[in-house]
């Protein structure tokens, strides 16, 4: 078997992690053969099936969303990844607005103390779009860390309430390029 980086066998076994990928689609897109990915999961212990989404997952995906859910609480309550019900929820054109007022309003007022916000559904559902959009990897280094990577507000969490759960206003950075970022424009508080 070919060697592989370091780099890509992480970028492969984090993709994989999420739930965002089979071994066939990492083998097409990244290179690797497909048992060398199958050998790669297997040594991590890793044992999830990759999801195949039907019909009922779909319609089971849209009830629940519909039902006020957040992204985050749809994926554990249908047992399947963020990104699948980021997927159907945009395809079908239930997705429900994360900027602006609409976001205030869905979360129960525009009032919401700081400390509640950085705890609410919608904070989870905000982090796990930017890093699933981000391919789970640092936007600076590239880094595939696993654990340490943030979602970093680009327009200040404290100041500008209204983005604080708008995807746009969010980039996933590792702990070691987030820090650097804020020691640089310490007055960026988020
Ligand atoms: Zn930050
Ligand atoms: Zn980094």
């Amino acid at each position: 078997m070919k060697p592989y980086s370091k780099k890509l066998r992480e970028k492969v076994i984090s993709l994989y992690r999420q739930g965002e990928t089979t071994t066939s689609i990492c083998a097409m897109s990244l290179g690797p053969h497909k048992d060398t990915i199958r050998l790669w999961i297997k040594k991590e212990g890793i044992t999830r099936t990759p999801t195949v989404i039907t019909n009922a997952i779909e319609k089971k995906v849209e009830a629940v969303y519909k039902s006020g859910a957040t992204m985050s609480e749809t994926a554990s309550q249908c047992e399947i990844s963020f990104g699948s019900v980021q997927k159907i929820i945009h395809k079908t054109g239930i997705a429900r607005s994360r900027s602006g007022e609409d976001a205030w309003n869905w979360t129960g007022g525009r009032d919401m103390p700081d400390y509640k916000a950085r705890k609410s559904a919608a904070y989870r559902d905000w982090r796990n779009a930017v890093l699933t959009r981000d391919g789970w990897a640092c936007q600076q280094c590239g880094d595939v860390g696993q654990n340490k990577l943030h979602s970093h507000h680009i327009l200040s969490f404290k100041k500008y309430q209204t983005e604080r759960f708008n995807e746009k206003n969010g980039i996933t950075l590792c702990g070691v390029c987030h820090r650097k970022l804020h020691t640089i424009t310490k007055s960026i508080a988020s």
